[in-house]
C-alpha cells in the first residue's frame, strides 16, 4: 500500500500522470477502437461506404474504426445516439443525405444536426436507381408510368424509412407522378432488396451501392437513373428526364460527424485520416465500381461539411413542407 502510494507520488512529481482534457486529445486516439454508427441495416448501402472508408481509415488513424449498425426511423435512431454519445472522438456517425431532411420530416427529432454535431467531413456521392422486381411487366420506365397510374392500389415501394433516401427519392417520384404507391418500410433497404428480389414488394429507388451486384447480374428491372446524367458505371440505365420524367434528381451524399463538443485536435486526427481514406486510389476504385463517387479531399473537411450540411437543409425543408410529409 505504502509503496504503490510512493510509486503514484514519484510519478506525479515527474509529471508522468498528470491529466489534463488537452493531454488527452494530444493522446488520441492510442490503441482503443473507434465506434462507428451507421444508422441503417449491416449490409446495405450505408453500410458499404462506412465499410470501404473505415477499413482504409483505420490505418490512417492509428487504430481500428468498427461499425456498428443502429437502424431504424430513417437514420434518426442512430443519428440520435451519437449526438447524445462522449464527446471523446470513440464514437462518430457516417450518415447520409438524411441528415438534410429529418429536421423538416421529423417534428420530434430530438437532435440537432448542426447544432448538435462537430463535421468531420464528407466522404463520398451515390447515385440511385428505380428498379423493380424481375417479374413486373413494364419493361422500361415509360411504360412504367402508366402501369403505375393504372395499378397504384396493388404496387408497392419499399423504402428505409421516413428520412431515408429512398425514402426522399420515393417521395419525389410520387409527388412528380402525382400518384401515392403503398410504402413499406425497413431499416435499411439491405433487407428490403430481400424482399424486392422475392417479389413482396415491387418497386425500390435505391442508391447504386446497394444494387450494383443485381444490376450487373440482371437479376432486377432497372427502370431509370434518378439524376440528371446517367450513372457512370450504369450508362445503359436512361435517366428519368431522358424519359418523360424531368425534376427528380437526388444525389445521396455521405458524411462523418462526431458528439458536439469533441475536442478540436480529435476532431483535427479523425478528418486528416478521413482525407487521406477519400483520396486513396483503392477508396475510389471501390466507390466507382459500385456506382459511386468519392469526394476530392477538400470536401472531407469540417468547414465544407458545415457550408453544404446548411445548404441542403435549406434545399430540402421548402420541398418536403411543400410534400407536407412528416412522422411523429
Ligand atoms: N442508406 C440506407 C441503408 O443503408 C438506405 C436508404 O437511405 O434508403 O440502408
Amino acid at each position: 500500500m505504502k509503496r504503490v502510494a510512493l510509486k503514484v507520488a514519484a510519478a506525479l512529481a515527474v509529471g508522468l500522470i498528470w491529466v489534463t482534457p488537452g493531454a488527452h486529445a494530444d493522446e488520441y486516439p492510442g490503441s482503443k477502437p473507434v465506434s462507428a454508427v451507421v444508422p441503417f441495416s449491416a449490409g446495405g448501402p450505408t453500410d458499404k461506404v462506412a465499410r470501404e472508408l473505415t477499413m482504409i481509415m483505420s490505418k490512417h488513424l492509428g487504430t481500428q474504426i468498427v461499425i456498428e449498425n443502429l437502424g431504424g426511423a430513417g437514420g434518426t435512431i442512430g443519428a440520435k445516439k451519437v449526438a447524445q454519445a462522449r464527446n471523446d472522438g470513440y464514437t462518430i456517425l457516417i450518415h447520409h443525405i438524411g441528415m438534410s431532411t429529418a429536421p423538416a420530416l421529423y417534428r420530434n427529432l430530438g437532435f440537432d444536426p448542426l447544432k448538435d454535431f462537430e463535421m468531420v467531413g464528407e466522404i463520398a456521392d451515390v447515385p440511385m436507381v428505380m428498379v423493380g422486381n424481375k417479374n413486373l411487366p413494364p419493361s422500361n420506365f415509360k411504360d412504367l408510368l402508366p402501369y403505375i397510374k393504372a395499378n397504384a392500389s396493388k404496387l408497392s415501394l419499399a423504402n428505409a424509412g421516413i428520412g431515408s433516401a429512398s425514402h426522399l427519392c420515393g417521395l419525389l417520384f410520387q409527388s412528380a407522378i402525382q400518384t401515392e404507391l403503398t410504402t413499406v418500410p425497413y431499416k435499411g433497404t439491405a433487407p428490403a432488396l430481400t424482399d424486392i428480389l422475392g417479389g413482396q414488394v415491387n418497386l425500390i429507388c435505391d442508391q447504386t451501392t446497394n444494387i450494383a451486384g443485381q444490376l450487373k447480374a440482371g437479376s432486377l428491372k432497372p427502370y431509370a437513373a434518378m439524376q440528371a446524367r446517367r450513372v457512370e458505371a450504369f450508362k445503359d440505365i436512361p435517366t428519368a428526364g431522358e424519359q418523360g420524367l424531368p425534376g427528380v434528381e437526388v444525389k445521396i451524399w455521405h458524411a462523418m460527424y462526431a458528439p458536439k463538443g469533441t475536442p478540436k485536435p480529435v476532431i483535427d486526427k479523425l478528418s486528416a485520416a478521413l482525407q487521406k481514406a477519400v483520396a486513396d486510389p483503392n477508396f475510389r476504385a471501390k466507390m466507382a465500381e459500385l456506382g459511386a463517387e468519392a469526394v476530392p479531399a477538400q470536401r472531407a473537411t469540417p468547414d465544407s461539411l458545415r457550408t453544404f450540411l446548411a445548404g441542403e437543409i435549406n434545399k430540402w425543408t421548402p420541398v418536403i413542407r411543400k410534400a407536407g410529409v412528416y412522422a411523429d
